[in-house]
């Protein structure tokens, strides 16, 4: 299983958004690495599209688990790895009518983060425009944060390459052949040798598995439509602002908000784009619960959730075909999970278990692992 040249284990890492980046840049510590990404650009789909969030409270389970277990990389890079922050403070409100609900994940929510009540009067201090006639308790989690995805994402890539790997785009994985104990990866007019393959391919996950003869896991891609808009207000105090039901969010982004449907809707992989009903459908929403006019909108596009069927992450290796590796379902929160879900790959591809500090915070292989679906 080693490479006769250097004695390194030889991986192909299949797509270049945050979930093969940051697995490259851990595995190219230990083995040799090639990253190849089908678009001319590395990120160019969900990757590119997320609302950078990062989230103890909000999320919850494995994908809460994974994000707490990422903080300290994010917040404590190593030198060089970026030239700015990672992080600025986003605190994020979760909101609602529904004050039972919003108690329920306020008590969930406490357990993995600070987290503190709020009364009608305490979410108009913290964002004027919130309607309270509509919106009437929440729930804020000071300790939210946005991320710069660009700058992880590049740090991730950057980095990888330092430590030896090709990062090689415009290259299409389009056929996986097993031969003589390893694989062969056919990209445009060549031919990759590798004795273990990662499939980091984002939506396209299930087709890379059948490319491979794995059978798939059931993965669903969902469409999330996102957009733009400028305010006639000051945005800087105010936190991230989601429904508790998931029917609406918004998020301060310097001279802008950002602000979503947070709709899922189930479709094929392929280059989303956003539907104008859900742009006008997250405006309704928005301008119902806050006392916002959003007349203008700026900017609007889709992006991809991709889940399993229990909405948990996948990171491991194919119960049934050796030298498989999958690195998928991240959901919507494969930004926040990166440097975890990266550390995991390497440690399990390289030294075959969980990092020591990702292990003692009760994460464990069975969780991520493909087995549970079969
Ligand atoms: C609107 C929206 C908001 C979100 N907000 C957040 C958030 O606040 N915080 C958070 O943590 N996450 C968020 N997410 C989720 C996050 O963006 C994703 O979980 C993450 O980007 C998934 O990364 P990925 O690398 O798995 O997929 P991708 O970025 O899609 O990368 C997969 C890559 O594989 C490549 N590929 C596919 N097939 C092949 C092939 N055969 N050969 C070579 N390459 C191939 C594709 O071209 C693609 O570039 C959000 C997502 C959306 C859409």
């Amino acid at each position: 299983m080693r490479d006769a040249r250097n004695g390194l284990m030889r991986i192909v890492v299949i797509g270049g958004g945050i979930a093969g980046a940051s697995a490259a840049y851990w595995l190219s510590e230990g083995a040799e690495v090639t990253l190849v990404e089908a678009e001319a650009l590395c990120g160019y789909h969900t990757t590119g599209r997320s609302a950078a969030l990062l989230t103890e409270a909000w999320e919850h389970g494995v994908p809460a688990m994974l994000a707490s277990g990422s903080r300290p990389f994010l917040e404590d890079p190593p030198d060089g790895f970026a030239d700015i922050p990672l992080l600025t403070p986003l605190p994020v409100a979760i909101v609602g009518t529904d004050g039972e609900a919003v108690a329920t994940l306020a008590d969930a929510a406490a357990e993995r983060t600070e987290v503190f009540v709020l009364d009608a009067g305490g979410l108009a201090d913290l964002c004027p425009v919130i309607d309270t006639a509509v919106v009437t308790s929440g729930v804020l989690e000071p300790g939210g944060r946005e991320i710069d995805v660009a700058a992880l994402h590049q740090g991730f890539l950057r980095g990888a390459s330092q430590r030896g790997a090709d990062i090689v785009t415009g290259a299409r994985v389009e056929t996986l052949t097993r031969r003589d104990g390893g694989w062969r990866v056919g990209v445009r007019d060549s031919t990759l040798e590798a004795q273990v393959i990662v499939n980091a391919a984002g939506a396209w996950c299930d087709e890379v598995a059948e490319l491979a003869g794995v059978t798939p896991l059931g993965l669903q891609p969902m469409r999330r439509t996102a957009f733009t808009f400028e305010p006639e207000h000051d945005t800087s105090s105010w936190p991230m602002v989601i429904d508790v039901h998931e029917d609406y969010y918004f998020k301060p982004e310097r001279t802008q908000v950002m602000g979503s449907l947070s709709e899922e809707h189930p479709m094929p992989p392929h280059d989303v784009r956003p539907e104008e009903i859900d742009v006008a459908l997250a405006i309704d929403r928005i301008q119902h619960a806050t006392t916002l006019e959003i007349r203008h909108v700026k900017r609007t596009w889709a992006g991809l959730r991709t889940f399993s069927p229990d909405r948990d992450p996948v990171n491991g290796f194919d119960p049934v075909v050796p030298g498989f590796y999958w690195l998928a379902g991240q959901g919507g929160f494969g930004i926040m999970t990166s440097p975890a879900m990266g550390r995991i790959a390497a440690g399990m591809i390289l030294h075959g278990s969980l990092p020591d500090d990702l292990a003692a915070s009760g994460l464990t292989a069975e969780m991520l692992s493909p087995n549970r679906f079969r």
